[in-house]
């Protein structure tokens, strides 16, 4: 198959405008704050911090693995910033966020793959902003029960972790990463106290309708509450090809598959990042 050439007209996407957008964009800029919506350029920016959420990357810039669809850089991490969660809590505080997604790079590096950062993170949040609501999009921490404990312990909303791909891709995608192990973290958290989980996955990397079905059907069987589908592009030319752009009218069908199936909430469409539309997810 051809490579496609050139973006399809329903991804190009508007600058971000509006008041709460320019004043959030002057407070990062003002403050040095890191978000992932700035540093990734994301085109939701306009719409996600309009109704107050962000996301914010915590362990670091670098990442222990090396995902063949993932534009952060890969190598030998940083050391750990024990500052860290005080510093994101008051970042989330300056901007006034309502509903904060947290994420992080693979720490494959530590004893305990940076769950302690993660938990310390969460509770700096909650002291410092106690209205603002949580969602944790987590690493796998190599399906490793005392880890994951530890962000069940500190109760975020919604605990998310992305599949990314269908099973016979998986390999290719993230090759440090297993299907099965994904799909068993998941399950894990929601059978021990988490009251929402939720995964991504991104499409246009050469799967087939009924793989996307079927990932989101083993989502279903490890109760698994919101998916969000969107449209994979090629951070360089160094990553991954885009195998094909996926239709509106395909992301709508992934959609009412999805809500028959019984996720509470599936947000689909080429523009979907995972922390896409993340505040309501909560209810
Ligand atoms: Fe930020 Fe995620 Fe919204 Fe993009 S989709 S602007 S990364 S919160
Ligand atoms: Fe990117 Fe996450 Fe893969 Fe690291 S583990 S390369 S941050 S997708």
């Amino acid at each position: 198959v051809a490579p496609p050439k050139g973006k399809p007209k329903w991804l190009r996407v508007k600058l971000p405008t509006g008041k709460k957008y320019t004043q959030l964009r002057g407070l990062v800029e003002k403050y040095d704050l890191h978000t992932i919506c700035t540093s990734g350029s994301c085109p939701n920016m306009g719409e996600c911090w309009g109704e107050g959420t962000a996301t914010f990357m915590i362990l670091g810039n670098i990442c222990t693995r090396s995902c063949g669809f993932c534009g952060v850089k890969t190598g030998r991490p940083e050391n750990v910033d024990w500052a860290e969660p005080e510093k994101v809590a008051r970042s989330i505080k300056i901007m006034g966020i309502k509903h904060a997604v947290i994420t992080s790079v693979d720490r494959d590096d530590l004893k305990d793959m940076g769950s302690i950062i993660w938990a310390e993170t969460v509770k700096a949040i909650r002291r410092m902003n106690s209205n603002t609501t949580l969602e944790t999009l987590i690493p796998d921490f190599q399906g490793i029960e005392k880890h994951l404990d530890r962000i069940i312990q500190v109760s975020p909303e919604v605990v998310s972790h992305n599949m990314e791909t269908v099973k016979r891709l998986t390999r290719e995608v993230r090759i440090q990463a297993k299907y099965e192990r994904s799909l068993e973290v998941l399950r894990y958290l929601r059978a021990n106290g988490v009251n929402r989980t939720k995964s991504g996955i991104m499409l246009g990397l050469g799967e087939l309708e009924e793989e996307v079905i079927q990932t989101m059907q083993d989502l279903r069987d490890v109760n698994v509450d919101v998916v969000t589908i969107g449209q994979y592009l090629q951070p360089s030319k160094k990553h991954l090809p885009v195998k094909e752009f996926i239709t509106p009218d395909q992301f709508k069908k992934y959609e009412e598959i999805g809500l028959e199936m019984g996720f509470r909430h599936v947000e689909s469409g080429a523009l979907v990042r995972s922390s896409y539309k993340a505040h309501k997810h909560i209810d």
